[in-house]
């Protein structure tokens, strides 16, 4: 007999659907096990736009089931998480010849009446002159604006295990499901931690596979099935340059393809470009920019913009995979966004639940959708408890964040503004534990390189699983855009040594 425990739920994939949904289950009570192969948030979700949207575009493509939901999530997600999650101004440039002035009043109206707005504020539905124009051309002085909001997407994924963690699941990162059997009414699935090759079995009731752009290889070479095909796989790229505009506002370019790219304020210093869309048929961890793509998103922001994007403009560029359940759509930017749940099993048989799809900012929603079908076979635990529970560090009002920078410099006085900002945005209230009771700067360690202390890094260690510099730079935070070789070379080996101690500590 087998006397490991028994868990109610494992869930395949720690990004922001795999943590939202353990979070959701273990808060119901029930008991969860969650494997990330790589790094929380190595897949899509820290590749995307960045934006918590009901998506203006997709209204065209007549989504509205997913545009009010997605609309509707806006302001949950903001009070629920106003560290990582603010409201955004986007301006749309009327272009002559692209899509009709009518046609975005419509929309606009759409947006601001399907998606109960409470506290962001209304779009205009009448064109005018803006100040933000002035980066742009003589020919784009009239604007459309409307507000949507921005999220730090690698963030919300690791608070969301984080908060799961901290309410009683098992989150394991560098750790590959490599297979999973029914055996006598429930799942044994073989785990594999990938930094020690150590091989290890779980068991448990149900399987949610929330393998995002992987969940058809999951199924295929880990459950075993046979003709799986679900999702197409579409990449996006995105470009960082240095900074283009002064205005906080985001831009909304029309493209003459149809497609549309955006231009937003990144990191203080520099310009976020994005996103691109085409079929990807490679292996998604491989995925990174094209040649063609590079041309694409410079053409088209130069389309707008009086000063020219070029090539030796670019600070950065990251790609991802978008998961897009198979709806049969001819052209890749027409496949829906929407999510799709499937389930498999039952009357015995352990079930198996795929998520399919879906977007950062319908992930929440997407959880409690998850939930109901997991209560379906496993009984009901409690009820639906996410909109009204702050993320980690969350737990200030959603206007309050100049307040919450403040409260961090009286209780730290020797911060500088910048740094209390900065801290602010990442950890919220949670800054203070990180911080602990130091009293100057040099209370925080070494400094690696631009301010990033090392009390900050032993808190990501500690406290997100942190285990490499990649981790530390571009998914908890994005000191990478101003790190160099050598800082990067100097941390990495700073953490070799710390992370053999706290590889387990996290949990
Ligand atoms: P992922 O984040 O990829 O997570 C799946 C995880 O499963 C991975 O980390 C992977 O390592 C792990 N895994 C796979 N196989 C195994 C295994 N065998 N064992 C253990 N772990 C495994 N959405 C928005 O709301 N707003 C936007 O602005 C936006 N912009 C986007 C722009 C682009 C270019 C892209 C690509 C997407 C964008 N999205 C946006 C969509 C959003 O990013 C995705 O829907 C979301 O991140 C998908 O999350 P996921 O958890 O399903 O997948």
């Amino acid at each position: 007999m087998d006397a490991s425990p028994i868990h109610d739920i494992f869930v395949i994939g720690g990004g922001i659907n795999g943590c939202g949904i353990a979070r959701d289950a273990v808060g119901r009570g029930f008991s969860v096990y969650l494997a990330e192969m790589n790094d929380l948030a190595s897949g899509t979700s820290s590749g995307s736009t960045k934006l918590i949207h009901g998506g203006l575009r997709y209204l065209e493509f007549y989504e509205f089931r997913l545009v009010r939901e997605a609309l509707m999530e806006r302001e949950v997600l903001w009070k629920n998480a106003p560290h990582i999650i603010w409201p955004m101004r986007f301006v749309l440039p009327y272009a002559k010849g692209l899509r009709p002035a009518w046609l975005i009043r419509l929309g606009l109206f759409l947006y601001d009446h399907i998606g109960g707005r409470k506290l962001l504020p209304a779009g205009s539905v009448a064109m005018s002159s803006v100040p933000a124009g002035k980066p742009l051309k003589p020919l784009f002085r009239k604007a459309f604006e409307y507000s949507d909001g921005w999220v730090n997407d690698a963030r919300l994924v690791a608070l969301n295990a984080r908060d799961a963690a901290d309410r009683g699941a098992v989150i394991r990162t560098r750790t590959k499901v490599v297979s999973a059997r029914r055996e006598s009414g429930l799942w044994t699935i073989k785990i594999q931690n990938v930094l020690t090759g150590e091989i290890e079995e779980v068991r448990a009731r149900l399987l949610v596979n929330a393998a995002g752009p992987w969940v058809d290889q999951v199924l295929a070479k880990t459950v075993g099935q046979n003709d799986v095909h679900n999702v197409r796989l579409v990449q996006g790229s995105h470009m960082v340059i240095g900074k283009k505009f002064d205005d906080p506002r985001a831009y909304f370019f029309q493209n003459k393809d149809g497609r549309i790219i955006f231009a937003i304020p990144y990191e203080e210093e520099f310009t976020l470009i994005g996103t691109t869309d085409r079929d990807f048929p490679g292996d998604p961890h491989e995925v990174k920019i094209s040649d063609t793509e590079i041309d694409y998103l410079c053409a088209a922001a130069s389309e707008y913009f009086a000063q020219p994007v070029k090539r030796s403009d670019i600070v950065w560029t990251y790609s991802a995979v978008r998961p897009l359940y198979d709806d049969g759509a001819s052209k890749a930017q027409e496949a829906t966004r929407d999510y799709v749940l499937k389930a498999d099993g039952g009357e015995g048989a352990a079930p198996l639940l795929n998520a399919f799809g879906g977007k950062i900012t319908t992930f929440r929603r997407l959880a409690e959708s998850m939930l109901e079908k997991i209560e379906g076979f496993l009984g009901k635990r409690g009820k639906p408890w996410t909109a009204n529970a702050p993320l980690p560090g969350g737990d200030f009002p959603a206007t309050g964040f100049d307040e919450q920078v403040s409260r961090l410099k009286n209780a730290y006085p020797f911060l500088d503004q910048r740094l209390a900002r900065r801290l602010t945005r990442l950890y919220g209230t949670r800054a203070e534990k990180l911080l602990g009771l130091a009293k100057s700067n040099a209370d925080l360690g070494r400094n690696f390189g631009a301010d990033l202390y090392e009390a900050e890094v032993r808190y990501l260690v500690e406290n997100e699983w942190a285990i490499t510099a990649e981790d530390v730079l571009w998914r908890r935070t994005k000191r990478g855009l101003h790190f160099s070789r050598e800082q990067t070379a100097a941390l990495e080996e700073f953490m070799r040594g710390l992370s053999s101690r706290h590889v387990a500590a996290a949990e």
